[in-house]
């Protein structure tokens, strides 16, 4: 059963060459959305592996992070904490810089949104280099929260970002070599 919500998923998922510049193979999850079944059976094997796990905190990143979290919390009984762009939170953030091909970017989060001893997954539809995903991490665990797991939609698996993330788990729907 598993297999063949993964298959469907998969071929869910549309490529776009050369987006948004030359080399960079785009993964489009705008078609996964279009499809109510895949986009079920992607909430539904999230929900299957973290119910149960005493989870409080779903992360979600910035931008596509906040259409696949919300269902999850929602389905789990957890609150949704959104990590954003700089300078998007009204309220007092801490904030984690990381590093960019050209530059650095950063991840802010409210002040107060999370607590000490609190469990937290952080989910986006996709892991790179792993870059993102390590900044959120950090910003978690100097608030006191222990990740429990980095979980997404798609993983890049020739950029190595699994190994970004150091000893901390990584779960992926599907993984693109
Ligand atoms: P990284 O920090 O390098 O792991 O990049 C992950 C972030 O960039 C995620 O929020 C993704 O949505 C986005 N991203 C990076 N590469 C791609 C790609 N090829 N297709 C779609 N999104 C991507």
């Amino acid at each position: 059963v598993t297999d063949e919500r993964i298959a469907r998923i998969a071929s869910s998922i549309r490529v776009i060459p050369d987006f948004p510049k030359p080399g960079i193979m785009f993964q489009d999850i705008t078609t996964l959305l279009l499809d109510p079944k895949a986009f079920k059976d992607t909430i539904d094997l999230f929900v299957e592996r973290y119910r149960d796990q005493n989870i409080n905190v779903i992360a979600g990143i910035e931008a596509r992070g906040f259409i696949f979290g919300p269902p999850i919390a929602l389905a789990i009984g957890a609150k949704f904490v959104p990590m954003r762009k700089p300078k998007k939170l009204p309220g007092e953030v801490i904030s984690e810089e990381y590093s960019l091909e050209y530059g650095t970017d950063k991840i802010e989060m409210h002040v107060g949104a999370v607590r000490t001893g609190e469990r937290a997954v952080i989910v986006d539809d996709l892991i790179a280099t792993g870059g993102t995903l390590n900044a959120a991490i950090r910003l978690l665990e100097r608030v006191g929260v222990t990740v429990v797991e980095c979980a997404c939609v798609i993983e890049l698996a020739e950029l190595k970002g699994r190994e970004k993330l150091g000893d901390k788990s990584l779960f992926v729907l599907v993984s693109e070599t």
